[in-house]
């Protein structure tokens, strides 16, 4: 008998791509590409060729694990789940329930995430609750939600092909979001223009018409530089200045003092390029800009944001087909973990916490009551000398991989009271855990991912979770319901159901509808068609907000004892802190081991040759690695991705945070390196 084929979502980046799998015997034994997939249209980037390779690893967690006398014993799903319960109240009933913190996960579905935080706070009473976006679009939402009345991206992804100009701003697409460039590609062969600013020269910025190599974190003086020249050539669109938005004279007097020589000075790019660039984004009859960690993750990362929305409200390259302002989302699911209300400010649907109204609506719904302050975040709780946080829960992170500053994050988790860790494979964090839970991957369970382009999508279940391990909606409803919660829910589809009676945005999803081609949010009530551009007549917050963006050099500038910079990101093969990428044997082959970018003539004065065994050192740790001698690195800069625990980035990383959305500086901070 042949095999079954089962269509789903790709489980790594935010692109969503669709998959089919073929099952035989209750194993996953294929992965193709789906050909009716409205975004991916048939093509996959090598990881999600090969999606399929760590589904039945031997080393997949199969049963929860208690730590005694250092080492990990098997126990019952009844006993973790009590112990579970028993040491999360525990910590409440002694400390408070702002002792208690969780971690949702922008790998699991929206179901999950929306069980997660309503568990956390009505099962603990707390609104610590926070995921992964905190290391990277927190000042997305944050400033696009302020300036725009969203922080979602603005246009699909199949817009790229239909317009005239792209500007790319702090990110290697190319790399990271392939089969989403496949889109801009189309686009430059229609003529459009790509301008890349970015440090590195990327594989981005070598298929770029021009690439500015601008200093790194200093993206507000290169686009002020752009913004002033426009206006002060008359380029600025008036008309839609004076028809929809508002703030226009407070930024254009701070715009008086950033000509582009000015700005050439601290960016480094020349102030005609500077020019170049302002006149033919200005210019261009409809452009885009696509953006990444590459200006968020600084320490004035919103403000960063605030200055791509002032760039495009004032050429009015925003709210209509084919220009807009995208920031590509990482993870496949980061989006929708941020809609379900992962963030310790906001309930399913960015409503505050804060609003009476919206509690009131929430708590009426949920027959409990809910925590009247916003609970901290993530980065905050582990950087303060005195967290107030006693216990977590951690459902599919690894902040020891992924946060910064690795020996303070260790420190953090060792010093709980209680750690308890969800995943499908032991991690650098689950070590730590006193409780670990299996869970099931994208393949084995039912639920919804929502794409970087807001598109609601099914994943399906093609197999059984190895072992003992439960899909994590089934884990959150078995602990819900040991909490005394009504945590009954028949399956992911009647949790979709409360999803969208309680969540506006979402309120005309069901799985009924998304069978196909999924929905673009808002999609309102059961008749809206979803929404593909944001903005188009009115922006959701009415009029478009000009915001002054404020400049703040890095927090660690280079020294006589650190005279680099290190930038630190993805590379094409592998994904995040390498938990399922690393994994597989296809993937490992591409890139088997950890390596840092040195300029030659960086190297060149330390006598480093390329593959060199290298000590690359921060004030707050060091690595040992090799040497990747590539002029791709600006002089006085190296790179290094994140995804190798054996010489982990994070034990580098300064966690200097953006003092709105408390996303920390990954993008810089002072290093040197030497030969071994
Ligand atoms: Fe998966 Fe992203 Fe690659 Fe598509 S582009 S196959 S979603 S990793």
């Amino acid at each position: 008998m042949g095999p079954d084929f089962v269509k789903t979502i790709c489980p790594y980046c935010g692109t969503g791509c669709g998959l089919i799998l073929a099952v035989r015997n209750g194993q996953v034994v294929g992965c193709s590409p789906d050909r009716g997939h409205p975004v991916s249209k048939g093509a996959l980037c090598i990881k999600g060729w090969t999606a399929r390779e760590f589904i039945h690893h031997p080393e997949r967690l199969t049963a929860p694990l208690l730590k005694k006398d250092g080492c990990f014993h098997e126990i019952s799903w009844d006993e973790a789940i009590d112990l579970l319960v028993t040491r999360l109240r525990e910590t409440v009933d002694r400390y408070g329930p702002r002792a208690v913190g969780g971690l949702c996960s922008a790998r699991c579905t929206n179901e999950e995430n929306y069980l997660f935080q309503k568990l956390i706070r009505i099962g603990l009473g707390s609104n610590n609750v926070d995921h992964c976006a905190r290391l990277c679009h927190g000042p997305t939402v944050a400033a696009m939600g302020h300036a725009l009345g969203s922080g979602a991206m603005t246009n699909p992804i199949a817009d790229f092909a239909g317009t005239n100009f792209i500007l790319a701003v702090g990110s290697n697409a190319a790399e990271t979001f392939p089969v989403a460039m496949g889109e801009l590609y189309r686009a430059r062969e229609k003529g459009a223009q790509l301008v890349v600013i970015d440090p590195r020269t990327t594989e981005m910025a070598k298929n770029a018409d021009l690439h500015l190599p601008l200093r790194p974190g200093t993206d507000i003086p290169l686009l002020s530089g752009m913004m002033h020249h426009i206006l002060s050539s008359g380029l600025e669109n008036r008309a839609f200045i004076e028809q929809r938005t508002e703030g226009f004279s407070e930024l254009a007097a701070y715009l008086d003092d950033w000509p582009p020589e000015r700005a050439a000075q601290i960016c480094g790019v020349a102030p005609e390029l500077i020019r170049h660039v302002a006149e033919a984004y200005a210019q261009a009859p409809s452009a885009m800009i696509i953006f990444c960690m590459g200006i968020t993750q600084h320490a004035c990362g919103t403000a960063n944001v605030y200055a791509v929305c002032d760039l495009a409200l004032l050429c009015g390259q925003v709210g209509r087909p084919h220009a807009g302002i995208c920031p590509l989302r990482g993870q496949c699911n980061v989006q929708g973990a941020c809609d379900m209300g992962g963030l310790p400010d906001v309930l399913p649907g960015y409503q505050k916490v804060e609003d009476d109204w919206v509690r009131m609506r929430f708590e009426a719904h949920w027959g409990a009551a809910l925590p009247k302050e916003a609970g901290m975040t993530v980065t905050a709780a582990m950087a303060a000398d005195d967290s107030p946080i006693r216990a977590a829960y951690i459902m599919g992170e690894n902040p020891v991989m992924s946060d910064p500053d690795r020996r303070h994050t260790i420190e953090f988790l060792e010093n709980l009271d209680f750690l308890v860790v969800q995943d499908i494979f032991h991690t650098d964090t689950t070590r730590l855990a006193d409780l670990v839970l299996p869970a099931a991957c994208f393949a084995e369970k039912e639920g919804t991912f929502t794409n970087t382009e807001r598109r609601v999508q099914r994943l399906r279940k093609a197999v059984q979770a190895p072992g003992s391990a439960l899909d994590d909606l089934m884990i959150l409803c078995r602990v819900g319901r040991a909490m005394g919660l009504d945590f009954n829910y028949a399956d992911s589809a009647a949790v979709m159901d409360e999803i969208a009676s309680l969540t506006p945005s979402y309120g005309g999803i069901s799985y009924r509808r998304l069978q196909y081609k999924g929905l673009h949010w808002p999609c309102t009530d059961f008749d809206h068609p979803g929404t593909a551009v944001l903005h188009q007549k009115r922006f959701s917050r009415g009029r478009g907000l000009f915001v002054v963006p404020e400049y703040r050099p890095p927090q660690e500038a280079p020294d006589e004892h650190y005279p680099l910079v290190l930038i630190t990101g993805r590379m094409f093969c592998h994904y995040h802190t390498g938990t399922m990428t690393r994994r597989s044997p296809s993937l490992h082959r591409e890139v088997d081991k950890p390596f840092v970018e040195v300029n030659p003539k960086d190297a060149e004065r330390r006598g480093i040759c390329d593959g060199d065994r290298i000590r690359v050192e921060t004030r707050r740790g060091a690595i040992s690695t090799t040497a990747r001698v590539v002029p791709k690195v600006a002089e006085g800069t190296i790179f290094a991705a994140f995804h190798f625990h054996e010489a982990p980035a994070d034990a580098l990383t300064n966690n200097a945070l953006d003092p709105v959305s408390n996303v920390p500086e990954f993008k810089a901070c002072a290093v040197e390196i030497a030969r071994e």
